[in-house]
């Protein structure tokens, strides 16, 4: 049997593992036999040496990431389980399989039981994202796992943990450094189809994993709001909710975002669906351009990167979201909408509201809700684990 080093929970701390909850903080852990060390499997035991569960070690705040509560004899197969069932659930999402979208995340992370995992799936490439040392290891029973999956239609893997690795605290840079690589074929970029318009993905170069899918959903929302209207679109990265504006029909559409790759990604594709539309972007600190901007939009996007990456930034990012909110509610015309959201995991719904509010008495404009948003089926958040859900949106009506 397994001789993985073991640890030992804490009296009062083992209720949560029990609960399913995936993490074992540090503090919780009181003691261990054997040495583990980042990225180690580990037994997790109550007090008394019942057996919890099993994960990845780390030397951070996170002691264990949980990726079992059953003893596991053959890991490759867990993993293959996993997968399955994480396909299966984008197929049951009408995502898997669908002529209109061939582009979506496939392993979210505790969301499906795969801590410290992001894989998302671009037409033919999967861009795996290792957020623990751990993880990273088992890459290449992904690869093999992902091509029994797709068969013919897998063309490349792309290794995008570099950044995530070496941003953890509790990671050994030495390890992660350049490790961005093809661990099957080669493929750059490709052409993606998200509810049948076409992005052009860049995954080496973009941010994250190349696209943002998680606001799939919500610019499909935008599409209803969006004919007729002048629509600007703050943070817009490579255009993602102006080519859902611009193909509803929007008489004007403007995109905002300080990174010239993004703003010349919007254009491309901007122009691969819609040559010639109504669209016009600028290169700019979001916060400068609305300082001077026209005050007749219909319609404004705030879709601010995470401005909370951890709690200590919490208070300053809850300040920046008002501050955001309340330049946009005084911009926009009477009977006019705004989509605003907050991908802070930190910032929970009820914060961004209380931000949101905020700016609204501040604007001293009248705000109605009209929708609560949130991440797409493809982000699915375990019910054991709710810290899952980070990304929060409002659709507000502005008088
Ligand atoms: N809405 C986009 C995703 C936004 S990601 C989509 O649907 O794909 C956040 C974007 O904000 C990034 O492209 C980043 O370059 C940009 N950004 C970050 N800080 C900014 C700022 N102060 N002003 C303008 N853009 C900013």
């Amino acid at each position: 049997m397994s001789n993985y080093p073991a640890l030992f929970l804490h009296h009062n701390k083992a209720h949560a593992v029990r609960r399913f909850h995936p993490w074992v903080f540090s503090g919780a852990v009181k003691r261990k036999e054997g040495n583990p060390d980042q990225g180690d499997i580990v037994e997790v035991f109550s007090e008394n040496g019942e057996f919890l569960g099993m994960g990845h070690f780390g030397t951070g705040s996170v002691s264990v990431r949980l990726f079992s509560f059953e003893k596991v004899d053959d890991l490759t197969e867990l993993w293959r389980k996993r997968f399955v069932s994480a396909f299966e659930l984008r197929k049951a999402a009408g995502l898997a399989r669908s002529t209109n979208t061939n582009a979506y995340r496939l392993i979210n992370a505790e969301g499906d039981g795969m801590p410290g995992l992001i894989v998302d799936y671009y037409n033919g490439t999967a861009v795996i994202q290792a957020h623990s040392k751990g993880m990273h290891r088992e890459k290449d029973k992904f690869v093999e796992i992902l091509k029994q999956g797709y068969g013919d239609k897998l063309k490349a893997v792309y290794d995008k943990s570099s950044a995530t690795l070496h941003h953890k605290a509790d990671t050994d840079a030495k390890d992660a450094a350049n490790s961005d690589s093809y661990i099957m074929g080669h493929a750059s970029e490709t052409i993606v189809k998200e509810n049948g318009h076409q992005f052009n993905v860049n995954w080496e170069l973009g941010q994250k994993t190349g696209f943002f899918l998680d606001q799939r959903d919500n610019r499909l929302l935008l599409s209803r709001y969006a004919p007729g209207k002048k629509v600007l679109n703050t943070f817009c990265y490579s255009g993602g909710f102006s080519v859902y504006a611009v193909a509803a029909g929007a008489s004007m559409v403007h995109s905002v975002d300080s990174s010239e790759k993004a703003v010349k990604w919007t254009d491309e594709n901007i122009a691969l669906n819609n040559p010639g539309a109504p669209h016009q972007s600028y290169a700019d600190h979001v916060f400068d351009f609305l300082k001077t901007a026209d005050n007749d939009y219909d319609v404004i996007v705030l879709d601010p990167p995470a401005f909370a990456k951890g709690q200590s930034a919490r208070h300053a990012a809850i300040k920046a979201y008002t501050r955001l909110n309340q330049e946009a509610f005084k911009k926009i015309k009477k009977g006019g909408v705004v989509f605003t959201f907050s991908c802070s995991q930190v910032v929970d719904r009820e914060m961004f509201t209380g931000a949101v509010t905020s700016a609204a008495i501040e604007s001293g404009r009248n705000i109605r809700v009209l929708h609560h948003l949130s991440q797409p089926a493809d982000h699915p958040v375990s019910i054991f684990n709710p810290e899952g859900l980070y990304l929060k949106g409002l659709v507000v009506y502005v008088e």
